[in-house]
């Protein structure tokens, strides 16, 4: 009989500095443990044979049996936009997954789709509110779903038209100050990128970043 489920197991420590900065919140792993990843697929996506691991005892890599395609799974793309007014920021309760919990305005890079569109598309999908796209303040890996992993970019955002609604993915949007965000907060990134524009407003440094990049405050 031909086993034909394989799974693929990459293992990675977590840093320690990042759980330092995540502080007190709720991880899916304990600080210290290596996080286990596992790349769940049967069938190559290439001619729909059986997977098979190319050393034994090395769980990291799938190779298919017949066509000898190794299976590369990458994290895919998270893009969001830090939108803010009167030193307020942006921000959506979500309905689907994560219903409930509150984030920065975000969504997922479609295949064959730039990832500015993406994030400009996004934001208007969720907010009802069309941004002019800055720089990139903020890229971070997303761990907190390990079935899922993203590449977050966090964009800067200025408020270019609209009206302010909850749109597709969010059934309330509204801006809040840095102190008194709404909770739950849905991913552990957006608390760092939180964090980090309350250390840049704290000392003039997001000023002088937006002026720097002529960027409407
Ligand atoms: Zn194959």
């Amino acid at each position: 009989m031909v086993e034909t489920t394989r799974t693929a197991l990459v293992i990675f420590p977590v840093s320690k500095r990042f759980h330092t900065t995540l502080g007190l919140l709720p991880l899916p792993w304990a600080p210290g443990d290596a996080m286990t990843i596992r790349m769940n697929l049967n069938y190559c996506p290439n001619c729909g044979s059986p997977f098979d691991h190319p050393n034994r005892g090395d769980e990291t890599r799938l190779v298919c049996t017949r066509c000898r395609r190794p299976l590369y799974r990458n994290p895919t793309v998270g893009v969001a936009v830090v939108a803010m007014k009167n030193d307020m920021l942006l921000m959506v309760r979500r309905h689907g997954s994560y219903a409930g919990m509150w984030c920065i305005p975000c969504g997922h890079l479609e295949w064959g789709e730039d990832v500015r569109q993406a994030a400009g598309r996004e934001f208007e999908e969720e907010t009802g509110l069309q941004a002019r796209l800055g720089p990139v303040f903020a890229v971070h890996s997303n761990f907190h779903d390990p079935e899922h992993l993203t590449v977050g970019i966090w964009f800067w955002g200025t408020i270019a038209g609209g009206q302010l609604r909850a749109g597709t993915d969010a059934d309330q949007a509204g801006f809040f100050p840095l102190t008194a965000l709404p909770e739950p907060m849905a991913f552990p990134t957006d608390l760092l990128v939180v964090e980090k524009l309350r250390r840049w407003m704290e000392t003039g440094k997001l000023k002088q970043w937006l002026d720097f990049h002529d960027t409407d405050v």
